[in-house]
């Protein structure tokens, strides 16, 4: 914008006023051949640091340090961001999100002390323990979030094991059958299960169990008391081992310190014999009665950097944005999504708080050019036959020999 042309009078005789532009302002002016405007641009740098390593990755690896991933987490946000935005397009389908409905089949009453939880019977939260839904009330449930668009359904029960719980198992075996018979991914979180129990879900047709670690294992004993982090260890193994998907994640905003804990959790995820198929970041809603309640609440720098590190460490993950998301604006969503988070909770409910309503979601993907995401539940992939998906796989045009990432 020129703001001042014309002439002045000084003491000196009169003079002509310069054009003034305010800074930054594009001005078309002719340029000689072979000025900067011309030159090609200088050649990418070669890769040098853990960092450029990563964002030039074609499949997951295992053997990350903690200090290659403290490295990662601590590049300069905007660049981290950015970096984890170029790996997830190279192996998700970028506008993908996956939609997911998760349901409190069994509220209340559990023996454990995790600190953030409602459902403990530990704390005074007002919460009424319920017992195992129906068969025919979760089937109901699936199908109305099937109709809006969820492909995966979640069903978490408030319990610290399955040990004696054979006819719970039994009911559970049967709301998984009917969800898959609806085509739709069935999830599954129940507290500690041995090989036999998972064995029996994996028969039953499960996609995925969610057995959250929840923070670094150094920061774990001031969360829970009650089960150890190798006990949670345990179970992961076990739900592999019999050949079902492993959902685990974190909690943010548990009093943990970003920048060893969440390095920590993604370092410990990471270095499994197989990356989670999915990672679940929560950010802390704090109840009234929790000994969490009055926790500083979690930055949206710390968020985004622990999704965009997840994503550059494990590409292959689906990055489930889950709790708490309901507490953030729409523009904070996207920053999220932008990192590398392709999945979301959409429905009524969150277990025991508030969740994004179908309408609300739908609208979002509207506004952000965003689909839900596609997925083939009956495909389970052992993750060493993964590759990278090329940008012709994720524009949907798959051919023979493309890897499945997604189940
Ligand atoms: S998080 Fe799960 S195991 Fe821990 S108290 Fe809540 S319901 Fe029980």
């Amino acid at each position: 914008m020129e703001v001042a042309l014309g002439r002045v009078v000084t003491r000196q005789g009169p003079r002509q006023l310069l054009t003034l532009r305010t800074y930054s302002t594009v001005r078309d002016v002719p340029r000689p051949a072979g000025s900067f405007t011309d030159a090609a641009p200088p050649a990418a740098p070669r890769s040098t640091s853990v960092f450029d390593d990563a964002v030039a990755a074609t499949g997951p690896r295992h053997n990350w340090t903690k200090e290659e991933i403290s490295q990662i987490h601590q590049t300069p946000l905007m660049e981290l961001a950015f970096a984890a935005g170029t790996v997830h397009r190279r192996f998700h389908k970028p506008s993908a999100v996956q939609l997911c409905t998760l349901m409190n089949i069994k509220t209340g009453g559990c023996t454990e002390d995790c600190s953030y939880c409602a459902q403990s019977s530990r704390y005074k939260t007002g919460l009424q323990a319920t017992k195992l839904s129906t068969v025919e009330s979760v089937m109901e449930a699936a199908k109305v979030a099937k109709a809006n668009g969820s492909n995966r359904f979640c069903m978490g029960a408030a319990w610290r094991d399955m040990r004696g719980r054979s006819r719970g198992m039994k009911n559970i075996v049967d709301m998984v059958k009917g969800v898959r018979s609806l085509g739709m991914e069935a999830c599954v979180t129940l507290g500690m299960v041995d090989k036999e129990q998972a064995q029996m879900l994996k028969e039953a047709g499960l996609t995925a169990y969610n057995h959250n670690l929840d923070t670094s294992r150094e920061h774990y004993p001031k969360i829970i008391s009650t089960r150890s982090y190798d006990e949670r260890l345990q179970t992961i193994e076990n739900v592999r081992e019999a050949g079902i998907h492993v959902c685990s994640g974190g909690i943010l905003g548990l009093g943990e310190t970003p920048k060893t804990d969440h390095v920590g959790l993604i370092h410990t995820l990471a270095t499994l014999p197989g990356h989670p198929e999915s990672f679940p970041v929560n950010k802390l809603v704090p109840i009234k009665g929790t000994p969490m309640f009055g926790e500083e609440p979690t930055k949206l720098e710390d968020l985004v950097r622990c999704i965009a590190t997840a994503r550059l460490v494990m590409p292959a993950t689906i990055i489930r944005l889950a709790a708490g998301r309901v507490t953030m604006p729409e523009s904070e969503q996207m920053m999220c999504f932008m990192a590398g988070a392709n999945a979301i909770f959409t429905g009524e409910k969150m277990l025991t708080t508030d969740c994004n309503g179908w309408d609300e979601d739908k609208a979002m993907f509207e506004r952000w050019g965003m689909e839900p995401m596609q997925t083939e539940a009956s495909k389970i992939v052992a993750e060493p036959q993964m590759e990278a998906r090329s940008f012709t796989h994720l524009r949907g045009e798959v051919k023979s020999g493309d890897a499945e990432i997604s189940a």
